[in-house]
């Protein structure tokens, strides 16, 4: 495919800088301290993109709240991959007019992937007239000057056309957390598996330059960040769209010559190209966590073709054999999709089958949810609600088995883990994570937060495991 990666110029960056310096002259006239709110929902991605929001509002001036009465900026970072998420947005987007009512002045913007829909933009506009402001995941490098025509226009705005989308560096990121940082390396999807929205909404898949990845990574590491995700929707394309032939396992590489201890992860890596090189390169770099996300959605070869996944259950099969071969310690984590359309039982007992082959250490299962513009929205599905809930329940049960099995057999080893945050329960006030990313529950000082320790696994069950400090 012929294909030129749009990037947004640096000055058009610092044009934002400077818009936000004139809504922060505006919202911090006589020394008031504006009040800015984002909630998100959805994936890492996501989570990633609001911390650019809020480096963005933080040059505004905002400080930030959780009290969405107190705010005086809400913006919803929406999410579009189920029918659930997006009505749980809907449901607290209309909960919001009672905030509105009680300050008329509040700003209410939505962006993210939901928005990017056209049916839901239109919906927006039509029955959510409390929303200001509509933007895509496209438009989000030009966020404080869509705010800024709704604040000095008195109007509505909505910015959520087609595109294929760009690649925008230099926007100002509020991190999160000391500890664990995401760190995006590419955007977008090209590879349109039947049920998924993402390609529609996300653009088409672009790496930022592995330069620019690596500096990042660097900062990182001397701000003390300990736990680095790289994320995309398919890291294994890494580098298609470049010139110079750098790929996924190419940048793995780089980030693990950064002096530093600190750990590499990430996520998601399709099955259709995850190379021995990876696992290789996986297995050689000391500071890559050794696990794998790897999404197989089903274990069934003839709804994997539905699907449009490229990849078989043999072939699936014989890179997790490949893998554990380099790294025989490695966790193993999926997704699966329950009640593709026209998934039998006989299809589902594959997909069970496979699961004990495989012995995940945690599965992520989900219920097919139809989306809007998908090849698979437009298949025939005889099969109901019902019966999909009890195979997705069948599924729960055999997959907390084996993740509690896992767990088990933790149970007396001794382990290097990071420690990352409180709990905010008495017993085991800290919690950790394993190099292959399992959660440990500990009791000790706060003060090791943002360290590597050494501790005993002491007990466990399906969800945990918890921890002595050695
Ligand atoms: N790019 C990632 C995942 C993105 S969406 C990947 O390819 O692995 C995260 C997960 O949501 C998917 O792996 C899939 O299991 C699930 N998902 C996506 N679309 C869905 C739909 N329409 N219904 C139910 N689950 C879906
Ligand atoms: Fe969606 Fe498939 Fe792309 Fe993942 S790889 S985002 S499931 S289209």
């Amino acid at each position: 495919m012929a294909y030129t990666r749009q990037t947004i110029a640096p000055e058009e960056i610092a044009r934002q800088e400077e818009i936000c310096a004139r809504i922060a002259a505006r919202l911090c006239a006589d020394g008031a301290r504006p009040l800015a709110m984002v909630d998100t929902y959805g994936c890492q991605q996501n989570e990633a993109d609001s911390e650019k929001l809020r480096g963005y509002l933080a040059e505004m001036g905002c400080g930030f709240t959780s009290d969405e009465f107190a705010a005086d900026i809400i913006v919803v970072n929406t999410c579009a991959v189920r029918e659930h998420a997006e009505m749980r947005v809907l449901g607290n987007v209309g909960a919001l007019n009672h905030t509105k009512k009680a300050k008329p002045s509040q700003i209410i913007a939505l962006c993210g992937c939901m928005v990017q829909q056209e049916h839901m933009a239109e919906k927006i506009k039509k029955s959510y007239p409390i929303v200001d402001l509509v933007f895509g995941p496209h438009e989000l490098w030009r966020f404080p000057e869509l705010l800024e025509t709704v604040m000095t226009r008195h109007k509505r705005v909505f910015a959520a056309d087609k595109n294929d989308g760009a690649v925008a560096e230099g926007i100002p990121l509020r991190r999160d957390g000391a500890v664990k940082a995401w760190l995006s390396i590419m955007y977008g999807c090209n590879n349109f598996c039947t049920y998924c929205v993402v390609p529609y909404v996300r653009g088409r898949e672009r790496s930022r330059l592995p330069e620019d990845v690596a500096a990042e990574a660097k900062e990182l590491v001397a701000a003390g960040y300990k736990d680095i995700t790289l994320l995309g929707q398919n890291v294994n394309s890494y580098g298609k769209d470049l010139e110079g032939g750098v790929d996924f396992a190419d940048l793995i590489r780089m980030i693990n010559d950064i002096p530093g201890d600190f750990l590499i992860r990430f996520m998601t890596s399709h099955p259709r190209d995850a190379t021995e090189k990876l696992f290789r390169t996986m297995a050689e770099c000391e500071k890559c966590a050794k696990h794998i996300h790897l999404p197989v959605q089903s274990g069934s070869d003839r709804i994997l073709k539905l699907m449009n996944r490229h990849y078989d259950r043999a072939k699936y099969l014989a890179e997790i054999e490949t893998a554990r071969n380099l790294m025989p310690d490695l966790v193993i984590t999926t997704d699966i999709i329950v009640g593709f359309p026209g998934e039998t039982e006989e299809d589902f007992e594959e997909t069970l089958s496979l699961c004990e082959e495989v012995r995940y250490d945690a599965m992520f299962t989900f219920i097919y949810s139809p989306r809007v513009g998908t090849p698979a929205a437009k298949m025939d599905d005889p099969f109901t609600r019902a019966d999909k809930q009890k195979r997705f329940d069948r599924l729960t049960e055999l997959s907390n088995r084996i993740s509690g099995e896992k767990h088990a057999a933790y149970e007396g080893k001794r382990m290097r883990v990071l420690v990352d945050g409180e709990t905010g329960k008495a017993e085991y006030n800290l919690s950790a994570r394993t190099n292959g990313g399992r959660l440990v529950h500990l009791r000790g000082d706060p003060a090791l937060i943002g360290q590597f320790i050494e501790v005993t696994i002491t007990a466990s069950n399906t969800w945990a495991l918890y921890g002595k400090i050695v």
